[in-house]
Order: structure tokens, then C-alpha cells, then sequence
């Protein structure tokens, strides 16, 4: 196995455990720094009353919500763990 299949596979323990699914589909999301651009990750958000289009968090969200710091590395993160997703991945 390879380092990042392990780390894929160790990953998908991880969100298993927090998201409650090892392969969620991600999103960007605003989150608690302030800045105008959604500068978070998170796991798109199963909740009906939820609209897609909302970029927040709220208390219906599922974990990890992750802060990048950044909005080009969320958008890029979310677009490498939804390749997962997508099915490729080991
Ligand atoms: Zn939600």
C-alpha cells in the first residue's frame, strides 16, 4: 500500500467516525473567520431544510469542518476529496 492509499484509507476511518461516512461528498463553507469567501470545507450537509446553495454551518452540519485559511485550497480540497468520491480511489 502506498502512502497515499494509507492515508486515504486511515482518512476514511476518520470521517467515518465524525461524518458517519467514509466517502462524504464535500463542499466549501463559510466558516468562522470573518472573511467573505468560503475559506472552510465540510461534508455536504444531509439535512433537508438545508438548501445546497447555503454555504454556512449550522447545527444540522456534519463534522469536519475544516478552516484552510484560504479559498483557493478549500475549493482545491474539496475538488481532490470529491475525486474520492467519485469512486477514484482505492
Ligand atoms: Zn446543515
Amino acid at each position: 500500500m502506498n502512502a497515499l492509499n494509507r492515508a486515504r484509507h486511515q482518512a476514511r476511518e476518520f470521517f467515518g467516525d465524525v461524518a458517519g461516512n467514509p466517502a462524504p461528498e464535500w463542499r466549501t463553507c463559510f466558516s468562522t473567520d470573518g472573511t467573505e469567501e468560503p475559506t472552510g470545507i465540510a461534508p455536504v450537509c444531509p439535512d433537508e431544510d438545508h438548501e445546497e446553495a447555503d454555504g454556512s454551518v449550522y447545527v444540522c452540519c456534519p463534522n469536519p469542518v475544516v478552516e484552510c485559511d484560504s479559498g483557493p485550497l478549500a475549493a482545491y480540497l474539496v475538488e481532490l476529496l470529491n475525486a474520492d468520491h467519485s469512486g477514484g480511489g482505492a
